[in-house]
């Protein structure tokens, strides 16, 4: 991912074509070391997988989109698990005839990706939460 700083905490950026958009994110977040933030990402994917949380069996259930797509928003934060930074990101996604597709994003393939940062002060962690089975932030 090629970027700029815009200031002491923003970040634009470029993503790679063929990268993969998570790794692309949570490595920028390790090299830049962004222990907490929030980022927002619209362009282009070539295939992707996105998840559905199932609320009783309390796992994701995949979906993938095996063709181009339009990135109409994808959102998230960046906290740190088990100590290195891990990105959580959602996205909605158009195919060819405008519908959208949407959920936890997994993994995605990127075509084309213009991706904000804000990088946070304070470092964020995660913690189990039983009631839902997801590790969610830890504000202590
Ligand atoms: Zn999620």
């Amino acid at each position: 991912m090629k970027f700029a700083k815009q200031s002491d905490n923003e970040y634009i950026g470029n993503l790679d074509q063929d990268s993969d958009l998570m790794e692309s994110l949570e490595k920028f977040a390790i090299e830049n070391n962004i222990q907490s933030g929030v980022f927002s990402v619209i362009g282009a994917v070539k295939n992707s997988e996105f998840g559905f949380y199932d609320q009783k069996e309390k796992k994701y259930r995949s979906m993938f989109l095996e063709e181009p797509a339009e990135i109409l928003h994808c959102t998230g934060n960046i906290t740190l698990r088990d100590g290195k930074p891990f990105v959580h990101a959602h996205i909605t996604l158009a195919d060819r005839e405008g519908k959208a597709y949407g959920g936890h994003l997994i993994r995605a393939k990127v075509f084309a990706g213009e991706v904000y940062v804000k990088k946070f002060e304070k470092g964020i962690g995660r913690e189990l939460d039983p009631g839902t089975g997801l590790a969610l932030l830890d504000l202590k």
